[in-house]
């Protein structure tokens, strides 16, 4: 590991000035993804300012019924929140399928935002990546990829997103979350490849609002994780849906018109069948909740 310098920031200014004089340096949070780069070599940062005891760290309930997320708030916390697990389900599972109870007692908000990709090249400093060091090349299109993506990637670089945390936000177009009365209905699953301490192959986070009066699809929340650079909101599964039938027909048409721009690889082809029946299970659960507690 290289030498560095530690800072801690008092305020959020000084936090910023202390950043603004070492352009190669880095804010310091729960430390659980930049530590490990630090000791890959992946960053070489000069100087680390620790950003943890600066008063970012509370859940507010806003004026128009939406909640602020502090950036320093801990998954563990955020995922335990009342007001966060009664109308956003969503987000708390979306926490609680990441990493471990540990991890997410010291990872934060922000840092799950900008945690960088999992892509086993971007970890490895032997290896061209281009993500890494520009211009080097991408050893996973010809090399390992079965975690990589399959939606809207580049020629020059095929990495996932790896939040579970980030796949709920998008779902809720949060910076803030808003006020969804709907988002009470609502879901987050992941499909990997052990139960716990790994990160997704596909995950699925979706918001239903169903009408009772004709059975159709009044508003929906669609987005998918593991598959794309980015958390990958499902724009054209969503607009298929509205006002169609809330059946497994239309949200099996709806999947299909998301993936119809999917470009896998001989390693990960396997995530185009497991997303599209992954939206499709996810959307009849909320559908069954719906209709048993209309029976209620
Ligand atoms: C074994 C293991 C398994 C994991 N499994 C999962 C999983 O299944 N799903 C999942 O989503 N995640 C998983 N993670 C990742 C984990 O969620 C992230 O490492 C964590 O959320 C990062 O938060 P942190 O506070 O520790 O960030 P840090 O490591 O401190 O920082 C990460 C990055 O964010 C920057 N940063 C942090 N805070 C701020 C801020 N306030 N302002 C500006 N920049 C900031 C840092 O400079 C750094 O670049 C796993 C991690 C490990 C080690
Ligand atoms: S997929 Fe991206 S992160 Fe992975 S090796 Fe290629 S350029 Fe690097």
């Amino acid at each position: 590991m290289n030498p560095f310098r530690y800072e801690r920031a008092a305020d959020a200014p000084s936090a910023v000035a202390l950043l603004a004089q070492a352009p190669n340096g880095a804010f310091l949070a729960g430390g659980t993804n930049l530590v490990d780069h630090l000791k890959l070599g992946v960053r070489q940062p000069e100087l680390l300012v620790d950003v943890t005891h600066l008063p970012f760290d509370r859940i507010e309930p806003l004026p128009d019924g939406g909640v602020r997320i502090g950036a320093l708030v801990r998954n563990s916390d955020l995922a335990a929140d009342r007001i966060i697990r009664a109308r956003y389900p969503l987000l708390a599972q979306a926490l609680l399928a990441g990493a471990s109870g540990q991890l997410r007692n010291l990872a934060t908000t922000g840092g799950n935002l900008l945690q960088r990709t999992r892509c086993v090249y971007f970890q490895d400093v032997t290896k061209p990546c281009n993500k890494r060091e520009p211009g080097s090349g991408c050893a996973a299109r010809e090399g390992y990829h079965r975690e990589l993506a399959i939606l809207g990637a580049s020629p020059a670089c095929i990495a996932t997103h790896p939040s579970d945390m980030a796949v709920a936000m998008v779902t809720l177009d949060a910076i803030d979350l808003p006020p969804l009365t709907f988002a009470a209905r609502s879901r987050y699953r992941k499909v990997r490849d052990r139960q716990s301490y790994v990160f997704a192959l596909v995950s699925v986070a979706a918001a239903l609002d169903v009408d009772e009066a004709d059975g159709a699809v009044r508003d929906v929340r669609l987005a998918l994780g593991g598959v794309a650079h980015k958390p990958w909101r499902a724009w054209k599964a969503e607009a298929t849906l509205r006002g169609a039938p809330a059946t497994e027909e239309s949200f099996r048409r709806a999947a299909e018109a998301e993936l119809a721009d999917a470009q896998p690889l001989p390693g990960n082809a396997f995530k185009v069948p497991l997303a599209r029946n992954l939206i499709v299970r996810t959307l009849l659960d909320l559908l069954e909740t719906a209709e048993e507690e209309t029976r209620l």
